[in-house]
C-alpha cells in the first residue's frame, strides 16, 4: 500500500510561484494554495512569467501534488443570479489556473442554502457544476469539500456530496475530506472503528474512488458541534488516535492529507502562522509509526 502524501495549505503572496518554496521550508510533500484573495471576488492575475516561475520550482521541489482551494465566497445554492454568475465565474478562473499549474484540483465549499433545504438547491448545483466542467480544461478535477453543517452549508452528510456527484455524471468530481468538519458533523473518527464506519459509508454514498484529499485539521470543539474550528493536528477532540486511524485505512492510500491548522505560536509568543514544521513531523510521525 502506498502511504498517505502529507502536507499543508500555504501562502503565495509574492507570487504564486513562492508557495512551492513555503510548502519545503515546513517539509510538505504536497500542498494547496488560494490562487486568489478569497475573500474578495476580483480574481488575482498571474503572469505568464509567474505560473512558468511557479512551473519551474515546482519540477525541481520534492513536492508531488498541488491543489487550489477557490475563495469562500463562491455559493452555487444562492437564490441570487448575479452572486451565482460570479460563483461559476470563480470555479472556472481557479479550475484554469489549477490546469495551467499542473494542480490536480480545486477544492470548493459547495455553498449554503440558507435555510431553504438541499432539495431545492441540489439542481441548480448540479447544472452548475456541469456548466463549470465544460468550460474548463481537462484534467484537474473538483473535489466538493464536506462541511461541518452551520448555516445551511450544503454537504454535511457524506449523502450530499454524494447525490451532486451522481448528479453531475462526470469523472472529474471528487471529493475533499475534512476531517474537522466531518467531526463536527457528528462523524465519530476518534478511533479506529468510527474511522472504518465513515470510510464504509463513504464507499455506500460515494465511493473511494472518488476521494481525492483530505484536509487534515484537529477539531477545537467536541463532536457533533456543527462549529468549524480547526486546532493543530494531536491538540483537538480528534485526538492522535484517530488520525493515525485515518493515516492508516487503506482508502487513504496514496491520498494527500492537507494541513489547515493555525499552527503553534513562535518561541517570542507569536501566533502560530498555520500549517508548520511541527504539525507536518507530528502527522508523519503518525503515519510512519
Ligand atoms: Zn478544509
Ligand atoms: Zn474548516
Amino acid at each position: 500500500m502506498s502511504n498517505p502524501i502529507i502536507g499543508g495549505h500555504v501562502s503565495s503572496s509574492g507570487g504564486i510561484f513562492s508557495s512551492v518554496e513555503r510548502g519545503e521550508n515546513i517539509e510538505a510533500e504536497a500542498i494547496q494554495i488560494f490562487c486568489s484573495a478569497p475573500q474578495m471576488w476580483r480574481a488575482t492575475k498571474h503572469t505568464d512569467d509567474a505560473i512558468e516561475k511557479y512551473r519551474e520550482a515546482f519540477k525541481k521541489s520534492k513536492l508531488s501534488s498541488a491543489w487550489i482551494h477557490n475563495i469562500y465566497l463562491a455559493n452555487l445554492a444562492t437564490d441570487d443570479k448575479a452572486m451565482l454568475g460570479k460563483s461559476k465565474n470563480s470555479i472556472k478562473n481557479s479550475l484554469s489556473i489549477a490546469d495551467q499549474i499542473g494542480a490536480t484540483g480545486v477544492v470548493l465549499h459547495t455553498g449554503s442554502h440558507k435555510g431553504r433545504g438541499f432539495d431545492a438547491v441540489s439542481s441548480q448545483i448540479i447544472d452548475s457544476l456541469q456548466e463549470i466542467l465544460s468550460d474548463t480544461p481537462k484534467p484537474p478535477v473538483l473535489a466538493l469539500e464536506n462541511m461541518a453543517g452551520q448555516g445551511g452549508g450544503i454537504g454535511a452528510s457524506l449523502s450530499e456530496l454524494g447525490k451532486l456527484i451522481r448528479g453531475v455524471k462526470s469523472k472529474r468530481m471528487a471529493v475533499c475530506l475534512d476531517t474537522c468538519h466531518a467531526f463536527a458533523a457528528g462523524y465519530d473518527i476518534r478511533d479506529t472503528n468510527g474511522v472504518d464506519a465513515l470510510f464504509e459509508e463513504f464507499e455506500a454514498e460515494i465511493g473511494l474512488d472518488r476521494l481525492a484529499v483530505v484536509h487534515a485539521n484537529d477539531s477545537l470543539m467536541d463532536l457533533g458541534s456543527n462549529r468549524d474550528r480547526h486546532e493543530n493536528i494531536g491538540q483537538g477532540f480528534i485526538g492522535d488516535e484517530g488520525f493515525r486511524a485515518l493515516l492508516t485505512h487503506e482508502a487513504s492510500a496514496g491520498i494527500p492529507f492537507l494541513l489547515e491548522v493555525p499552527g503553534y505560536p513562535s518561541e517570542d509568543g507569536g501566533k502560530g502562522e498555520g500549517p508548520d514544521i511541527r504539525n507536518i513531523r507530528h502527522l508523519k510521525s503518525l503515519r510512519d509509526g
